[in-house]
């Protein structure tokens, strides 16, 4: 599928990724819409776009509240042929914490927090946007941006079930649904320069990782950016993970 004129939703494009994912969308003729649970960073978005970027808030862990934004999305004339979802939490928090003097293990409530975010969202986006596109019988393309957490990564319980969650949904989806036209790809980054990564990792850390990358070095989210265009762009796509790791495997 071409970019130029494409109507592609981003969830999650206020800010990291999501945002320059959409920057770059924008910047290739592709008309970007974003849901962001941020109203205000959704207005700051359409400012700074010029009008260009149309938002809808909403948190898409809500079940609800997707599928109001989605009618307004509709409502507004915005149909998607596109999706990309982006929105997510990264959360690292071991099964159990033998350092913790009180509850050691691993709280539910962010258990539930993290999979509301990183897996619940990608279903409930997911099934009522594609139900709007097979009711257009058009083509339709879903990126979801996993992580290689989903592998399993120590410290991470909540975050790898949820991003193994999004890579199995890929799969399943790509089977069910190719013989309509729908392509779905998840798109897995390693470690990418953004404010959310700088605020998870200590300086010490950040530079333990990078030795044992074998590219030396955290990925920019341009990077990002080439994989989703190489999932929108190629039409014999469909049941993959890209991973965007600069070759570090967990
Ligand atoms: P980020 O900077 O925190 O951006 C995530 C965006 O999603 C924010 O704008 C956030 O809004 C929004 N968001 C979060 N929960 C939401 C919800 N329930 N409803 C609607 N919007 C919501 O994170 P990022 O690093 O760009 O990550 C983006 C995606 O890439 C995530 O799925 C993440 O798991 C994945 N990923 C990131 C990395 C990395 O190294 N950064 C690596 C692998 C995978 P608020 O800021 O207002 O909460």
């Amino acid at each position: 599928m071409k970019l130029a004129g494409t109507r592609i939703l981003v969830t999650g494009g206020g800010s990291g990724i999501g945002r320059h994912l959409v920057e770059r969308l924008l910047a290739e003729g592709a008309e970007p819409g974003v849901f962001e649970i941020d109203a205000a960073r959704c207005a700051e978005l359409a400012a700074a776009t010029g009008g260009r970027v149309r938002t809808w808030p909403c948190d898409v862990s809500d079940a609800a509240a997707v599928d109001a934004a989605v009618a307004a999305m509709l409502g507004d004339g915005f149909e998607p042929d596109v999706l990309v979802n982006n929105a997510g939490v990264i959360h690292s928090e071991p099964l159990v914490n033998l350092l913790s003097r009180g509850e050691r293990a691993h709280s539910r409530e962010s258990w539930r927090r993290v999979l509301g975010a990183d897996l619940d969202s990608v279903f409930f986006v997911t099934s009522r946007v594609v139900d709007h596109m097979l009711a257009r019988r058009r083509k339709g393309v879903v990126v979801s941006i996993s992580s290689i957490s989903a592998a399993g990564n120590p410290g991470q319980s909540a975050y790898a079930a949820a991003k193994a969650g999004v890579n199995a949904l890929t799969r399943t989806w790509a089977a069910e649904l190719g013989a309509m036209g729908l392509r779905f790809v998840a798109v897995a980054p390693g470690f990418i320069d953004t404010p959310s990564t700088r605020a998870a990792l200590s300086e010490a850390s950040l530079t333990r990782l990078q030795q044992q990358i074998p590219l030396r070095r955290l990925g920019d989210v341009e990077a990002v950016y080439l994989a989703v265009r190489h999932a929108i762009e190629n039409d014999y796509l469909t049941g993959t993970v890209l991973e965007v790791d600069g070759g570090l495997v967990f």
